[in-house]
């Protein structure tokens, strides 16, 4: 029996894969929210889930550990690697890269500081505005920096905008538009690509009934 291995990202993105799953006929045999474990059987002979970060989900696939994954994509323009497809937008977790300063903030002269934790991104954007910037990486509340003068402004994921706002921040320039998409990695795909394609199609179905 072929083994998948299929790599979810923990959090706000599992929330909502997990109900594309199940239309789609694949479900975890226990509760992920109420477990401590990383490996789950599914209800699917021969199908397993891992549970992930989402910066890791693109490394898992690349190399071929994981099979399968699901991933925001902020995180897949930030990995930057390849030996993978991503044969499917899921439409899930829509929100968007953007630059943010603190409110009404005037436009920096000369060197830009900028915090966040998207650096290969937010190198390759500064770059294509002809901007001159340090990059500062952080791990997580990024939010913080400009309020602490260690950084001009900032690269983060915006949704409602509320996170920003409570802190004093606004958004300025997007960069893109992300949403969690499906990657196969590209070995897989030829030497399981029956039970892969099954898979793929299963979800594209339930994608397109939910459009
Ligand atoms: P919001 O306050 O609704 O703009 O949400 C912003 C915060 O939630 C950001 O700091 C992100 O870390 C997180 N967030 C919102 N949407 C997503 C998403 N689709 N994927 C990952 N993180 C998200």
């Amino acid at each position: 029996m072929t083994q998948i291995t299929l790599a979810l990202t923990k959090g706000r993105i599992l929330k909502e894969t997990l109900p594309l799953l199940k239309a789609a006929g694949i479900a975890p045999d226990e509760d992920i929210f109420s477990s401590r474990k990383l490996v789950f059987s599914t209800n699917q002979e021969g199908l397993r889930i891992l549970i992930l970060r989402g910066s890791d989900v693109p490394t898992y696939v690349q190399f071929g550990a994981a099979d399968i994954g699901i991933v925001g994509k902020d995180a897949l323009l930030e990995h930057q690697g390849d030996g993978y497809y991503e044969p499917l937008d899921l439409g899930i977790a829509r929100c968007q890269l953007m630059t943010a300063i603190p409110v009404g903030a005037p436009p920096q002269k000369g060197r830009l500081r900028v915090a966040t934790k998207y650096i290969n991104i937010a190198r390759q954007y500064y770059a294509e505005q002809g901007r001159q910037a340090d990059l500062i990486k952080l791990y997580g509340a990024m939010e913080l920096a400009p309020l602490l003068d260690l950084a001009h402004e900032i690269v983060d994921i915006v949704d409602t905008g509320n996170t920003l706002k409570a802190n004093g921040l606004e958004a300025r320039d997007m960069i893109a538009k992300i949403s969690s998409r499906l990657i196969v990695n590209k070995a897989a795909m030829k030497t399981k690509r029956a039970e892969i394609q099954t898979i793929v199609d299963a979800l594209a179905k339930v994608v397109a009934t939910e459009l």
